[in-house]
């Protein structure tokens, strides 16, 4: 963080001990993704105010602070992360430079939601940065699976409990009654995708690992040579060569990434195609919450799946 963020700081610092003493009927809370705001949304309700740093249509890997960002974690009672080193290239320096003790790592108002959920990709062995993998820790892209978020959405329910512990019964209520909600829209999506059990399809990022295992599909190649690094031709022809030899036909995008190469591979595969899934609440505009998100994106790939396998 530089001098200029630090001025910000204290302004930002000296202006809000003004003017929040009537103020503090809602709890601040600051999540890294959409994903996140909008699971402690459901669970916090009126009791609490989120903001969402990392946009929906932004890569989460890579997000550009900005000034409100400072201002926003200077003043939240609670931050939750991601965490399995998806913000590592920009929360860190956010969080240390915030000047509020709350939030650090470690302290009471800091939640890393990935600690209570189904983590895959867990590496074995020795792993460094120099391999240009950014999933050093075990695949950050988890809420990508409804049944972790709705551990996500405990683990929040519970943390507001803590700081707010007059309000217990309002956020179980809440909880319960998006875990309703969850697992109805859950019956229809794994009906819906039930026909295409075992399709083996290709990804561009490798963001739907937990997805993929829901919903029993097979991911048989990455765009990417590796997590964060950019396609190669090498590897493109490998993996053209790959989706003709397995009949693969689709190539899953998120909204961030060109769709020149995965277009260039679909035209190279019978009866390619490239299709653009929302990995985040907020990834294309239809998608405004988490259970949306699943709507979205179940119905998206159930039809593109019916087309390329003909069931
Ligand atoms: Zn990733």
């Amino acid at each position: 963080m530089n001098i200029r963020a630090s001025v910000i700081v204290s302004v930002v610092a000296a202006f809000l001990a003004g003017a929040t003493a009537g103020a503090q009927s809602k709890l601040n809370l600051v999540t890294s993704t959409e994903d996140l705001a909008s699971i402690t949304r459901e669970v916090g309700g009126d009791k609490v105010a989120v903001i969402a740093l990392a946009k929906g249509y932004q890569d989460p890997h890579f997000v550009e602070p900005k000034p409100s960002f400072i201002l926003a974690v200077n003043r939240a009672n609670l931050y939750i992360a991601i965490g399995r080193e998806l913000e590592i290239g920009w929360l860190p320096p956010l969080i240390t430079s915030s000047r509020n003790a709350k939030i650090q790592p470690g302290a009471n108002g800091y939640l890393d939601a990935s600690l209570n959920v189904r983590i895959l990709d867990i590496p074995t062995g020795q792993i460094t940065r120099a391999m240009g993998d950014v999933h050093p820790s075990g695949n950050p892209h988890y809420w990508l699976e409804p049944g972790n978020g709705r551990l996500i959405a405990q683990a929040i329910r519970n943390k507001l409990s803590e700081l707010s512990p007059a309000d217990k019964a309002y956020f179980a209520q809440r909880y319960d009654d998006f875990d309703r909600r969850l697992a109805a829209a859950e019956k229809r999506w794994d009906a819906a995708m039930a026909p295409y059990k075992g399709t083996k399809l290709v990804t561009y990022h490798r963001s739907w690992p937990n997805f993929m295992e829901r919903f029993g599909l097979e991911v048989i190649g990455y765009v990417e040579p590796k997590p964060g690094i950019p396609p190669s031709p090498s590897h493109t022809l490998e993996l053209i060569d790959e989706m003709k030899r397995g009949g693969v036909k689709l190539i899953v995008v998120e909204p961030y990434f060109s769709l020149r190469t995965p277009q260039a591979i679909a035209n190279q595969v019978p009866g390619g195609k490239v299709l653009i899934l929302a990995p985040s609440v907020g990834g294309v505009k239809e998608v405004t919450d988490y259970i949306q998100l699943f709507e979205y994106d179940v119905n998206l790939l159930a039809g593109a799946l019916k087309q390329a396998t003909g069931k």
